[in-house]
């Protein structure tokens, strides 16, 4: 559709890792790298073969220059689809090395955001994610550590990883911690086919759910979304890659449209996936005849949904407006 890459754009589920260019990874790591070592076939067999695909990138997020420099990359591949908002995540974990602290860590990640603003006019903001395979005490001092940025820089906690060797029912510790520290928190949830995951998330406090696919198989879980807002980021490459979606399975954007569900479309991994924004609107248009306002409709679900302060919500609300003009 030649009007999609003008529509501006807001991609709330955006991993770190996952969507650095192979130009920066080579340039950080100092070898050439084959794009199949960074992405993950269409027909990708689970979820587990996919997060195979992360351990190159995450080498090379170990300095503090990489780790800016590496929001400056994904923040540039944005602008170039008229992306007008990010939330960026990752685990600062994976990054903690002999030489970098957490505070050392969130530093780099936040000065990212704003020399990629200064470069390209994106607004982003960065969410950190704890992940399911590690300590409790790991993931409580990332997220302790990162509750002293939180609107400034970094807006959200997420949890990341395998969700099914993971369930949420571990996790209280963390969603208890996030209530008590007023952090707003985000979930990877639904993405395994288990809808118990999303109603644990939401029980907990989370306001939004990472992918939710399997939330169409529990009516009165769907009614309680809707009736509390929770917003659901959907990646639909990425959702058939891992099988959250079947092959012929129909995907649920338009079942969670129809109900009132908060809808987004993201990437999820620009360079996983190998995705982009433009390319995931023009998915859901082809397969799910998703017109131009629904897109629009789902442009200001994310608005609403970000994590995002009132100034930057006018600025983005604004884009609408001009757009329609
Ligand atoms: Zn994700």
């Amino acid at each position: 559709m030649s009007y999609i890459n003008a529509l501006p754009k807001i991609d709330l589920h955006c991993h770190l890792d996952g969507s650095l260019s192979r130009e920066f990874i080579e340039k950080c790591l100092n070898k050439s790298v084959d794009p199949n070592e960074l992405t993950a076939p269409y027909d990708c067999q689970s979820l587990a073969e996919y997060l195979t695909k992360f351990d190159l990138p995450v080498s090379a997020l170990q300095t503090k220059g990489n780790l800016k420099n590496a929001v400056i990359d994904v923040i540039r591949q944005a602008k170039s689809e008229n992306i007008t908002y990010l939330e960026i995540r990752f685990a600062p974990t994976l990054s903690i090395n002999n030489e970098l602290s957490y505070n050392d860590i969130y530093e780099a990640v936040i000065e990212g955001t704003k020399e990629g603003f200064k470069a390209y006019g994106v607004y982003s903001n960065i969410i950190i994610c704890a992940m399911r395979h590690h300590s409790e005490a790991d993931n409580l001092n990332m997220l302790r550590a990162g509750r002293e940025y939180l609107g400034d820089g970094i807006c959200a906690l997420d949890l990341a990883g395998d969700e099914a060797g993971f369930p949420n029912e571990n996790f209280a510790y963390l969603f208890e911690e996030a209530v008590r520290l007023d952090m707003p928190f985000t979930i990877h949830s639904g993405e395994c086919g288990r809808s118990k995951n999303i109603k644990i998330a939401v029980e907990a406090g989370a306001r939004r759910i990472g992918h939710g696919i399997c939330l169409t198989e529990d009516n009165d879980l769907m009614k309680l979304c809707k009736e509390k807002s929770i917003g659901f980021e959907l990646c639909p490459t990425s959702n058939y890659q891992t099988k959250a979606v079947k092959p012929g399975m129909n995907y649920p954007l338009r079942t969670f449209i129809d109900y009132g569900i908060k809808a987004t479309v993201n990437t999820d991994n620009r360079t996983v996936s190998n995705t982009t924004m433009s390319r995931e609107y023009e998915l859901v248009t082809d397969q799910l005849n998703i017109a131009k306002e629904e897109l629009i409709l789902i442009y200001e679900n994310s608005i609403e949904l970000s994590f995002a302060n009132d100034d930057i919500k006018n600025k983005l609300y604004k884009t609408v407006s001009d757009y329609a003009k």
